[in-house]
Parts: C-alpha cells; structure tokens; sequence
C-alpha cells in the first residue's frame, strides 16, 4: 500500500462529486435520477461570452500568461470591484484562479499557520473546514441556525474569537442554506475584528444570486479593504462552472504571495478564458437578470412543494440557489434518508452533514434544475417518504 502523507489524512471533500458520481452509475443501469444535488446552473453560458472566448482562441491566448491573471482581466475585475462596493482597488489587488476556489486554498495556505483559529461557518461549504484541518489550523464553527434564517448570531461570534484567531470566513449569500447576511450584521461583524489581527475572506461567489434587497459585502465596510479577501467568479453568476474562472482582491502583498502560489501550482489561468471573462464584465447583464428571475420561480415552487410533504419544513431562501429543509420528522437521519431517496424515489439531493456536523437534520436540494425536473422531483420525494 501507498503510504500516503500525514496531511492527506485531514483533507476533506466536497461530497457533491460522490453523489453525482452514485447518480450517474444508477443512470448507466437503465434508473432516471433528478439531479437536485450539484450546485451549478443549468443555463447556458451566454452567447456574448461564448463568442469573446473563440476569438481570443483565434487571437493567439492560447499560452500561458502572467500568474496573477491577464492585465486586462485585472484591471477590468479592479474596476468592476471599486464600482460595486465603493472602495478604490487597484489591478496589483487582483488574482484571477481557475475557479473561485483555489483562492480559499491559497489564502488559507499563505496565512494560517498550525494552531491557528479559523472561524468558518457551518452548516458551510465543506472545503473551508477541509482545508483549515489540512493545514493544521484549528476550525471554529460559526453554527447558523434555522431558527436564525441561518444568520450568523453576532453574539455567538463575539464568543468565539480568541488572540489566537487569524481569519474570519463568511459567505452570503451561503450555500447550503441560501442564508443571507444583513448589513447590521456585517457592519457589526467588521466592528469585532477592525484593526485585529485577523483576516476576512468573504466568499461572495453568489453575489447576484438574490431575491429580496440588496447584496452587502463586508469589504465596503469602512477600513475593511484591507484585511479582507474578497472571494468571488464567474461559475454561478454566468453559469460558466466548466470555464473555471474566479479571483480574489485582497492587499497587494498578499496578493502577490497568492500569486507565488499559483506559479508553483496551476501556473496561470487559462489565457483564452481569462479573456472571455472581461467580455462577461462588460458585456450586457440581462442572461444574468434572467437566469435570477428563474431562480426565484423554482425557488417558490420547491419551496412550496416541499412545505406541503409530511415530515418536511423549509424556510423561503433569500439568495444562492439552494433549499436546507429541515427533515428530522421524516424518521430517518439525514444520510439514511438522502440514501433512500437516491436509491428507491430516483432524486439525488445532499445529506446536510455533507455541508458540517451541524447540518445534521437537513437536506440540500439545489433547484438550478427546471421546474418540470423539479416538479418530478418532488413527487418522488413525497412518495419515498409515503412508503418508508
Ligand atoms: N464558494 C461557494 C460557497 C461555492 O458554493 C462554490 C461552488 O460550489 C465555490 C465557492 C467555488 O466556485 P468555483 O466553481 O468558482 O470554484
């Protein structure tokens, strides 16, 4: 056997992947399966963004570029950056990933040394906690509680924070719950930890994906430019998960050293993408205004059809594209019943402890699905839950 290091041993994964990966092989056996459980919009990357990657291709982008991202691209995501949230940020500020992802990877590998705190919520995306442990950084849940609309509690937070605590992660809107942060919050959020020595990364990959007011970021909070990491991409907002795309803006030193990162690993981002990416920015926004408002018409219909299943209850989700109905009436444990419904009713959707230890008693459906997969979605829901 391969003796694999010690490290391997604390990594994480994103249980998204397994479940597919389970979905799919039941569907090579002749099984329908709707897909409610992979978070990525079903829509097409609009066409204005298609076209600007095929001819960068014919244009020659076709090799590697600088590690810190194309120029263009910078320049291009510093303004749109400085526009959104109102704070002056310059193109040396900017790291374009492939993916937003690898910025939670490399900012977390730059910044955290072993024993340090990283406060992180949960029930949260799974690879911020995969990751804390993988660098020997200690993880502090933040636990969001449905009796909270899966806000943050400040004061639970204020407990938490230690002098041994060096980065603060929030994401909102959030996925799994579709939770969303207030902007008393936020501001009270960036009062705790102004002038500390600690940093915040802000995943705002969901940014546009909201229904009810207006997105805040803790990054336009007075002073917080500078020790926020602004996470955000391309993967949900233009539905281009495959193109591999995202950035981060933070202070230009660090940035620089996430960018020493990407050297030694990824290199650069693909070039032609990279180029795509600045159309998606300036480009007409009306895909995006309109894949919104078909998210909002499947969110009441799951909603809707979720809340009138015996054993099931769900809060109205105010961002993302994500529903977490609470299931413990249902009689099963969260995996025992994902489980059920995968195997026996034909829907995929994620155990909540997919998304941490205190998802435990909820599922995850993501309804970037159409409302007729959807709809078939829930009768077979009701009727496993029928027969159990
Ligand atoms: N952050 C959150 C909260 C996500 O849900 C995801 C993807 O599911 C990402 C970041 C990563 O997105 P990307 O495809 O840009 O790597």
């Amino acid at each position: 056997m391969i003796p694999f290091a010690e490290r391997m041993s604390r990594l994480g994964t994103e249980t998204a992947f397994e479940v597919l990966a389970k979905a799919r092989a039941l569907e090579a056996k002749g099984r329908t399966v709707i897909h409610l459980e992979i978070g990525e919009p079903d829509f097409d990357t609009p066409e204005n963004i298609r076209r600007a990657a095929k001819k960068a291709i014919d244009e020659g982008y076709t090799h590697y570029g600088p590690s810190a991202g194309q120029p263009a691209l910078r320049e291009t995501i510093a303004r749109e950056v400085s526009g959104a949230w109102g704070v002056e940020v310059n193109p040396d500020q900017v790291v374009v990933t492939p993916g937003a992802k690898p910025i939670m990877f490399f900012a977390i590998l730059a910044l955290i040394n072993p024993g340090d705190e990283v406060i992180y919520p949960n029930p949260g995306f799974p690879i911020y906690e995969s990751v804390i442990e993988f660098v020997g950084g200690k993880a502090v849940p933040i636990v969001l509680r449905e009796e909270n609309d899966f806000e943050m509690d400040i004061d639970e937070l204020r407990n938490l924070i230690t002098p041994q605590t060096r980065m603060l992660i929030i994401n909102s809107p959030e996925n799994p719950t579709g939770g969303v942060l207030s902007k008393e919050n936020l501001s009270a959020i960036a009062d705790m930890v102004r002038g500390k020595n600690i940093i915040v990364l802000t995943d705002d990959i969901y940014h546009r994906i909201i229904y009810e007011g207006e997105h805040h970021s803790i990054f336009s909070e007075p002073e917080m430019a500078s020790q926020t990491i602004l996470l955000n991409g391309y993967s949900k907002s233009y539905a281009m998960t495959g193109w591999r795309l995202g950035y981060g803006v933070m202070p230009a030193d660090l940035a620089q050293k996430i960018a020493q990162l990407q050297t030694n690993s990824n290199s650069c981002t693909c070039s032609f993408t990279q180029m795509a990416g600045i159309e998606a920015l300036r480009g007409p926004q009306d895909a995006v205004t309109k894949m919104v408002t078909e998210f909002r018409r499947r969110r009441d219909v799951i909603v809707e059809g979720l809340n009138a299943i015996d054993g099931i209850s769900c809060l109205k989700p105010r961002g993302a594209f994500y529903v977490f109905p609470n299931v413990t009436q249902t009689g099963l444990n969260c995996r025992q019943l994902a489980d059920r419904l995968l195997q026996e009713g034909g829907v995929a959707a994620l155990p909540g402890t997919s998304f941490g230890q205190h998802g435990d008693g909820y599922l995850r459906f993501s309804y970037a699905n159409s409302v007729a997969n959807i709809e078939e979605g829930l009768a077979r829901i009701r009727h496993t839950l029928e027969s159990l």
